[in-house]
């Protein structure tokens, strides 16, 4: 996807169930030097958070939960002073829709219709959840 320097706001954004812009979700705000050292960063973000948005849809989730965890991880590259607290939006972002993922597959796991694949994507989901929660305390 490719990031514009600025302009007007695209006047067709594609809402999804969610009412998020399911184009890019996250936006840096104060991006020094219209962002060239975020730009490939907050490129790949929303590619990853858009991927797992589809797989969601699919009922993907182990890949779902694999784009976001990639997708955390990468907001660590996102350097600059001047973008420190956008990465950090994003990563509780990225965790809040983790967590939604989560008590989807709890229920699914063990309700009437279990089967092994959620249990393990449930499972995944709590373990993927944990260390970022552990990675986001300590940095
Ligand atoms: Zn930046």
């Amino acid at each position: 996807m490719k990031m514009e320097k600025s302009g007007p706001a695209k006047k067709s954004s594609v809402k999804n169930g969610n009412g998020q812009n399911s184009d890019s979700k996250f936006e840096l705000i104060r991006c020094e030097r219209n962002g060239v050292r975020c730009k490939s960063h907050l490129a790949f973000i929303n590619e990853e958070y858009s991927i797992s948005e589809t797989y969601l849809q699919n009922k993907e989730y182990q890949k779902s939960i694999e784009a976001l965890n990639e997708a955390f991880y990468r907001t660590y590259q996102l350097k600059e002073t001047t973008c420190i607290n956008c990465a950090k939006m994003f990563r509780s972002t990225i965790i809040r829709s983790l967590e939604d993922i989560q008590i989807e597959l709890k229920g699914m796991s063990q309700g009437l219709f279990k089967t092994r694949r959620y249990q393990s994507s449930y499972i995944l989901a709590g373990d993927v959840l944990k260390s970022i929660k552990e990675e986001a305390k300590v940095s």
